[in-house]
């Protein structure tokens, strides 16, 4: 009979701001839940039903919808009676089943609020996952009624309930605008969480009631004869600030209960706007107001739309006070927060339009009035706050934020940069994905390292946060400068053994050393690096020792040296004029491989060879698979490069055709008219009157000999024409 009268006050209350609730659903929806908990008591003793019906009468308090006062009503149905979300649905409806599921989830949660950093990424979360703003604020609902009668629970039950209250729905309720359920949440958090001080606090507060409260009086009276007398309607309230907000002044300044002077606040609610200001003036006339105090949260208001003119002064007694000036429509939203926003018409939710600062959910309103019935109370709006973050755990619980698209590789970076280096692969909620695999909000993601792994070129395709892309880009230059100098090392040590000496042995005899300082490099490092880059050569470093030596040597022919150099690098082509770029530097020494003979034009990749500088293959080439990962180099030919006639590459084309007299030299007309040499040729016939023709040609690019290709698949007679690799 109780809780019978107890739901009609609620119902009562509905009325009160709803225009046309439907009644019946609600008695409906609480019938059913008390049959569904009949049995169930609360650890207060009481019928469990006591519970949802005052979650409800919370969600009331909020002015929220039918949908939402259901869901209130029904929310711990399926978590503790054997009632599943489908019956749920076929009994109220998809709206109030959606509300209930969404509740449940949030409650399966286990926040682990150890970091004060992880609250707010937790609360984004929370946003974010419930969608549906709804689904958070019964949530806070049915926290804030747990919170009021949490001393029927154990006392870590009531520290951990307290701590996940004080960091994460104290200060949701916060970024909603609403205050008063934030204030109570946090004193009653404050009580369990440090019960010293709290009832220290309760009891100076107490203490001094009777003189506060005429206090109180006295300061109410100035401010109303001082308003009226100015022609200015308007409603003047004191109080003492809630417990909490005083123990974080006394923290904060590490000062004691007595030097907390404006303990107690007071509120001037005026008609408009200009008379807010208007206020302020006259009560900074009276009253000194206490410097930096001052705060417009008018003409700028706090991003959850709170609007309000706050100042302290040293008012009555030298007592200081803190006062707040602002309109009735400003204190709407300070008190409802949220909920102030809607506007109950003709059955319907919607959006206040004249409220700019609420621009942002006019439009989400309307988006979603384009693909919904507009019938729907505001239950049809989704709230994507944050849909450009996604919200992810380390398999510790742990909480990170990412931009959306972000991957497992962003997340080993944002573990730490030695997690970043050596991932090699990565589990999402414990099954192996792609290192590119798009992170999604409650995923719990592992990284898998491996010692040799390193960072990948292609990392730099798919990771989205700035960290880990420099990261990367500085690894994979790391590794190319050490390359070059492994490659430098090498070709001098090769060049060295033509005098019948190493490195080890220059290292030794100081000769190194003399080599650095005749060719100005401070450290070896630096010089070996530009002998595998071809910036400088190894002969001309050891012609710096052993010049004066073999002066013999200088004097021989320049055609011979080159020679030399040239036994030694193959078919290095001269540097600078390769037309290959490694890293975004053009001087590097190439050859190029002779299994693919690859042309500017062509998708190549490099190879760091042992003694033949880098070697270039086309990417599709057999060969490159059987080379070592390790020795890869991303290269790329280098844009408008003039290729002089001694880099012209030779490329081997077959060309199938009939045995004709004449063909032939059509074909190489064909050759010539598109600009290309032909430095050699082999002309095979077949028993059946075919001909297979190798041509070796000489070409500046892959264009050039697409063209030439092209002119003699033209030819009649020609059935075939090829470029042929080994
Ligand atoms: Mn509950």
């Amino acid at each position: 009979m109780q809780l019978e009268s107890r739901l009609d006050s609620i119902i009562k209350k509905v009325r009160s701001y709803h225009p046309d609730p439907n009644i019946t659903q609600l008695r409906d929806a609480y019938e059913y839940a008390r049959r569904m908990h009949e049995g169930q008591s609360r650890k207060s003793g009481e019928p469990y039903m006591t519970h949802p019906l005052e979650v409800m009468d919370i969600i009331a308090d909020l002015r929220l919808d039918v949908a939402s006062l259901v869901a209130g009503l029904l929310h711990d149905t399926v978590e503790d009676t054997d009632t599943t979300v489908e019956e749920i649905r076929s009994r109220f409806g998809e709206d109030v089943a959606f509300l209930v599921d969404g509740v449940t989830k949030l409650s399966k949660f286990q926040f682990n609020t150890r970091q004060e950093a992880q609250a707010e990424n937790i609360r984004k979360m929370i946003i974010a996952m419930s969608r549906d703003l709804r689904v958070i604020l019964v949530k806070l609902s049915d926290r804030l009624h747990n919170m009021r009668t949490l001393k029927y629970m154990s006392s870590s039950g009531q520290e951990r309930k307290s701590r996940e209250t004080m960091d994460i729905y104290a200060p949701l309720a916060h970024r909603l605008g609403l205050y008063w359920v934030k204030t109570e949440l946090e004193d009653l958090a404050f009580r369990y969480l440090h019960p010293e001080s709290y009832y220290d606090i309760a009891e100076k507060v107490a203490s001094k009631k009777r003189q506060r409260q005429s206090f109180i009086r006295e300061v109410i009276s100035i401010l109303d004869d001082l308003l009226s007398e100015n022609g200015i309607d308007a409603e003047v309230y004191g109080r003492p600030k809630n417990f909490w907000s005083i123990y974080r002044k006394m923290r904060e300044q590490q000062i004691e209960f007595e030097q907390v002077f404006d303990v107690l606040a007071f509120r001037i609610i005026v008609d408009k706007r200009a008379q807010c200001y208007e206020s302020l003036g006259m009560v900074h006339n009276l009253w000194k107001p206490i410097p930096g105090r001052f705060k417009d949260y008018i003409a700028i208001s706090k991003p959850n739309g709170y609007q309000s003119l706050h100042t302290s002064v040293i008012g009555p007694y030298q007592e200081r006070i803190e006062i707040q000036i602002r309109t009735q429509e400003m204190h709407k939203v300070a008190e409802e927060g949220i909920a102030a926003h809607w506007l109950y018409k003709e059955g319907k939710a919607v959006p206040d339009r004249d409220d700019e600062k609420f621009a942002w959910l006019h439009q989400l309103m309307e988006e979603h009035q384009d693909h919904e019935d507009p019938v729907e109370f505001l239950e049809s709006v989704k709230i994507d706050l944050f849909h450009d973050e996604v919200y992810v755990f380390t398999p510790q619980g742990d909480v990170l934020s990412f931009p959306s698209g972000a991957t497992p590789v962003d997340f080993a970076y944002a573990i730490h940069t030695e997690i970043g280096q050596r991932c090699s692969g990565a589990k999402v909620n414990g099954k192996m994905v792609p290192l590119k695999y798009q992170v999604q909000n409650g995923d719990i993601v592992e990284i898998i390292t491996h010692k040799n792994q390193r960072p990948n070129k292609d990392w730099l395709s798919f990771v989205k946060t700035g960290r880990a892309r420099t990261k990367i880009r500085k690894s994979v230059r790391r590794e190319q400068r050490e390359r070059s100098r492994e490659l430098g090392r090498e070709l001098l040590d090769k060049e060295l053994k033509n005098h019948n000496t190493n490195i080890r042995a220059w290292e030794r005899s100081g000769k190194l050393d003399e080599a650095l300082e005749k060719s100005r490099y401070a450290t070896s490092e630096e010089m070996l690096g530009d002998i595998g880059y071809g910036k400088t050569q190894a002969e001309t470093i050891v012609e710096k020792i052993y010049g004066d030596e073999e002066g013999d040597d200088k004097q021989k022919p320049k055609a011979e040296k080159e020679s030399r150099l040239g036994q030694l690098w193959n078919k290095i082509v001269d540097r600078g004029k390769t037309g290959v770029v490694v890293d975004g530097i053009e001087d590097v020494m190439v050859s190029y491989a002779k299994c693919c003979n690859p042309v500017p034009g062509d998708n190549i990749i490099g190879f760091v060879t042992r003694g033949r500088g880098l070697s270039i293959h086309t990417r599709d080439c057999k060969s490159v698979s059987h080379l070592e990962r390790e020795r890869q180099i991303a290269v790329s030919w280098a844009n408008d490069t003039e290729v002089p006639d001694s880099a012209r590459r030779p490329v081997s084309i077959r060309v199938y055709c009939t045995d004709k007299p004449g063909l032939l030299a059509n074909i190489s007309q064909s050759f010539s008219a598109a600009g290309v040499n032909i430095s050699e040729a082999q002309c095979v016939t077949t028993d059946d009157r075919r001909a297979v023709n190798t041509f070796e040609v000489l070409v500046n690019n892959r264009d050039q000999l697409t063209r030439a290709m092209k002119n003699i698949e033209k030819i009649k007679g020609v059935y075939k024409v090829e470029r042929t690799t080994t």
